[in-house]
């Protein structure tokens, strides 16, 4: 655990074994923290907010931008323990690793224009004398930030929590996921390296009722900055509001890519492998409901089925390999069950549709690639977030049914549109509820300085660099009466 600049063992000595989901073997045994040592961690950072809320900008901006460019140097390293620790194609993760050198990049540049606003209080006639009165706003960071983050993208959903928190100039106390810890540990291994200042950044890992229920419950912490299961994120919303933290949420997605009868089905069906395969489809912003019309319905199903049988799935660390293995044990078991309820209930698996156990696949925790044909709204599938390879395939025949299909989930985090007619995409994009539509694109892109987030079950608030800064300020009015002379 790293507390107040220092790694330190957890108070009670436990241990947590980090394993490497595509072989079981035990990559590290690092502490695990209690409520206790989540306490001190929360100490720490409470006790530097005052230090860090007086850092300069361009102190700040310096420690982002070394960061980025140490992380940079080691990228290499990064991205390999990234593809051990979960199981991300290599290729995966060098991109993640690369868009984390971004993020970095941006925060360091977003701490430099923090900028407040002047407010024309003569253009309020009441009470006299406003034109002799100056008002303006400044942003002052909250204070302590608890970050929050899910295993899926172990370094970047990461940094997009902790970067923009000392970009605003807080302290945070950060929370990286049980199954996915090595990578944030060695992120903060590089903030030390940077010379960000003694209790700006603390990490701890451990169990996320104990440990990420500890930094949501304390009066210590301002702001919770979240990414994980709906579910969660609705208790841990709950929970904040006794103490009336700040809360971002980036939850879960079951994100519809829609198919209309004019679309060009080759670059719908590279799009469609793309966001419902990569990373086993353990991406938020994956595609799980392809929707197609019943006119591209036969086109696309034999170019996609054909497609998705070439996916080469196995270890992550050899560059060829397209699909890795599911996190845990229980992630494959919940696609399982998922799959089988669907099966059961009149959908056909084209292809794929069981856990790969043989050879190369007998120690990890692998799926086949599955099509799922004939999909209805009934089935859970077509509902409940799977987090895995498997794309649910559902037909719409009227064009104004388009929309409630792509809404009948309590979801909202990106869809996607393809068709040739773009005043008829953006008309569909208008009517579905999400918070990014993606037009002759991937559900499952991310650009780290746009803004990003979900409605509904999906979450609250946006991150993209410069909204998250603008979440973890608080805005000041100043108010200046320069007296008549
Ligand atoms: P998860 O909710 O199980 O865990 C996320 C983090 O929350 C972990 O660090 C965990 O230890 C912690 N946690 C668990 N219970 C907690 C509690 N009661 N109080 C405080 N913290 C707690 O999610 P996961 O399985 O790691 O990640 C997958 C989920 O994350 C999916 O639902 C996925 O869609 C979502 N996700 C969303 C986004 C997004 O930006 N919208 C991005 C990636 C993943």
């Amino acid at each position: 655990m790293y507390i107040d600049g220092r790694w330190v063992d957890s108070g009670d000595s436990a241990t947590l074994e980090v394993l490497n989901p595509a072989n079981q073997e035990v990559l590290a045994l690092i502490p695990k923290a209690s409520r206790e040592d989540a306490r001190r961690a929360i100490d720490a950072a409470f006790e530097a907010r005052e230090r860090a809320s007086k850092l300069a900008a361009h102190e700040r901006s310096r420690i982002l931008l070394k960061v980025a460019s140490l992380l940079e140097q080691n990228s290499r390293e990064m991205a390999v323990l990234i593809a051990r620790n979960v199981g991300k194609p290599l290729v995966d993760a060098e991109a993640e690793t690369a868009r984390a050198v971004l993020t970095l990049t941006f925060a360091g540049e977003e701490a430099k224009r923090i900028y407040g606003q002047t407010i024309p209080l003569d253009a309020h006639p009441i009470p006299a004398g406003n034109e002799n009165r100056l008002g303006f706003t400044i942003r002052e960071p909250v204070g302590v930030v608890g970050a929050i983050s899910p295993f899926n993208f172990p370094l970047n959903l990461l940094m997009h929590k902790v970067a923009p928190a000392i970009a605003a100039g807080n302290t945070v106390v950060a929370k990286p996921p049980s199954d996915g810890p090595l990578p944030g540990l060695m992120a903060a291994k590089l903030f030390e390296e940077a010379g960000l200042p003694n209790g700006f950044l603390n990490v701890v890992v451990g169990p996320g009722e104990v440990v990420g229920d500890e930094i949501v419950t304390s009066d210590k912490v301002n702001a919770i900055s979240f990414t994980g299961d709906s579910e969660t994120g609705r208790q841990i919303s709950e929970k904040a509001a006794r103490t009336n933290k700040k809360v971002i949420l980036e939850l879960g997605g079951h994100n519809p890519m829609i198919v209309l009868d004019d679309a060009d089905v080759g670059a719908a069906v590279s799009s469609a492998v793309a966001s419902t395969f990569g990373y086993s489809g353990q991406v938020c912003t994956a595609t799980r409901r392809i929707i197609l019309s019943e006119g591209v319905r036969g086109k696309f199903l034999a170019h996609f089925e054909e497609s998705v049988n070439k996916l080469r799935v196995g270890n992550p660390l050899e560059r060829t390999t397209n699909v890795g293995p599911i996190i845990n044990r229980r992630g494959l078991e919940k696609i399982e069950r998922l799959v089988e309820d669907a099966t059961a209930r009149g959908a056909v698996a084209k292809t794929g549709g069981a856990r790969l156990v043989s050879g190369e696949y007998s120690r990890g925790n692998f799926y086949a690639p599955t099509v799922l044909d004939k999909v209805d709204k009934g089935m859970e599938i077509a509902s409940k977030e799977i987090f895995g390879p498997v794309a649910a395939i559902m037909k719409v025949t009227r064009e104004e049914d388009f929309a409630d299909a792509a809404n009948s989930t309590v979801y909202g985090l990106q869809a996607s549109i393809f068709t040739s007619n773009l005043a008829r995409g953006i008309k569909l994009a208008k009517k579905v509820k999400a918070g990014a539509v993606l037009i002759n694109d991937r559900t499952n892109l991310r650009w780290d300085n746009a803004p990003f987030g979900g409605v509904k079950m999906s979450g609250m608030g946006r991150e993209g660099v410069s909204l998250a800064v603008t979440e973890l300020t608080d805005l000041k009015f100043i108010v200046v009466n320069l007296g008549e002379s």
